[in-house]
């Protein structure tokens, strides 16, 4: 299977992370997300181990929140020894009612409104990761009201064209996220920031994309930033204490795509990055990384019940499922691959070639094109893998439709981590 959480028991039935996924489908309803809490630690643990052997104790590791946010998931990243990267005040909200210490959280976003920048700063969020000039403004002036000096790093965009799909890009210089190396403006944003009384420079951040399954991606980002940083002793004798490489190490979503030994990726990256501090007389800062999908994806999967099965004589079939771009937008959004199985027939060929598509009123709301599953019919529980990142946390209500509830699995038990939405939910704001 594409993951060894997902297997086939004795009893010839599909399990994921041990449990009969058609026996939680009966007990929590579809659609269902479901969470392996295991793997999710598992994860954690790959990039904690390595950059702790790599780094001593001169590291961080975020989860980049985004993938999937939900009080649960705080604690049991922060109980692995995990800091957070936020981008919103909801995100800020959900961590503090969750317990987890803001002081570990790094605040992101292109554009954090005057509310956003007082609220993190009321609730003691440890780091701002300031995108542009205006933003530099704000902060100075609510951390200097609460008469603090504001731990920040600057977003740099370091000009890699990683080749991974245009909307998930997010280094190359005309970037909406970031200030440019190239054009000389990250160096001014510098100076400009080393004038502000309440604001305390600690570093630097780039992201350079998502979906990275080499480490010459991070090299690459890291030589420049490296330079850069030398490039900023010389100029204003500035001591470089954080560098934070961003997240995007890829998944697998279908057999094809390729597995990634993060832990030997990131003893690359560490040897490159000691090596470059050295040649350039610079003492290796606290290296951050921030991963999302590749800590939560695999530990997700979403459970469906089919109700039509339509065949077009001589054109295409369609399974409709009972859920769809409303609580997974991805294939919507960037022709994301998926795998699925129908967890009824799982013993029986693929012999159905159909569109998985949703029950949204949206011709665009398709699960996955061109799937093959064995014949399948009304009632039947469809399994998607690979949904733990970047689909509960994109999930929504176009159509009215209540979004599904996170079920985590641990140790063969398994609790629900976010309730299923009601139709009073579906009204609550309503007046
Ligand atoms: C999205 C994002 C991440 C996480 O990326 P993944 O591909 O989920 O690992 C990390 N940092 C920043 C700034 C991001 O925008």
């Amino acid at each position: 299977m594409i993951y060894d959480n997902i297997s086939i028991n004795n009893e010839g039935a599909l399990t994921f992370a041990n449990q009969d996924v058609i026996g939680l489908a009966k007990k929590y309803g579809t659609p269902l997300y479901l969470l392996d809490e295991n793997k999710i630690r598992e994860n954690c643990r790959k990039y904690v181990d390595a950059m702790k052997a790599n780094f001593g104790d001169n590291y961080a590791v975020l989860y980049a929140s985004k993938a999937n946010s939900f009080k649960k998931i705080y604690n049991i990243v922060e109980s692995e020894g995990m800091c957070a990267d936020v981008v919103s005040v909801g995100e800020i909200y959900t961590a503090l009612k969750a317990g987890f210490s803001l002081s570990k959280a790094y605040f992101h976003s292109n554009n954090k409104t005057d509310f956003d920048v007082e609220f993190a700063i009321e609730n003691g969020v440890g780091h701002f990761v300031v995108d542009n000039r205006e933003e530099l403004e704000v902060i100075n002036k609510f951390a200097a009201q609460k008469g603090i000096k504001q731990k920040i790093l600057l977003r740099l965009t370091p000009g890699i064209d990683t080749h991974t799909y245009e909307a998930v890009n997010t280094g190359k210089v005309d970037s909406k996220f970031g200030t440019a190396i190239e054009t000389g403006q990250a160096e001014e944003i510098v100076k400009y920031t080393l004038g502000f009384e309440n604001i305390d420079l600690c570093g630097f951040h780039c992201h350079i994309g998502s979906m990275v399954f080499d480490s010459d991606t991070f090299i690459r980002g890291a030589e420049i930033m490296i330079e850069f940083m030398s490039l900023m002793k010389q100029k204003f004798g500035f001591i470089t204490r954080e560098l934070n490489l961003g997240g995007g190490y890829g998944v697998r979503y279908v057999e094809s795509d390729p597995t990634i030994d993060i832990g030997a990726n990131i003893s690359q990256v560490a040897n490159f990055i000691k090596d470059l501090c050295a040649k350039y007389e610079l003492n290796v800062p606290m290296i951050l990384m921030e991963p999302g999908r590749s800590i939560v994806a695999d530990a997700g999967m979403t459970l469906y019940t089919v109700g039509t099965v339509k065949r077009i004589t001589g054109y295409k079939n369609y399974v409709s499922v009972d859920g769809g771009m409303s609580d997974n937008p991805r294939y919507a959004l960037y022709e994301s691959e998926y795998t699925l199985f129908n967890a009824s027939k799982i013993n029986n060929a693929a012999t159905l070639k159909c569109d998985v598509v949703g029950r949204c009123c949206e011709s665009g709301d398709i699960i996955q094109p061109n799937v093959l599953l064995p014949e399948t019919e009304r009632g039947d529980i469809l399994a998607v893998c690979t949904t733990g990142a970047y689909n509960f946390s994109m999930a929504m209500n176009y159509n009215r439709i209540a979004r599904p509830p996170v079920v985590i699995l641990k140790d063969g038990d398994s609790y629900v981590a976010v309730r299923r939405e009601t139709l009073e939910d579906i009204i609550r704001n309503d007046i």
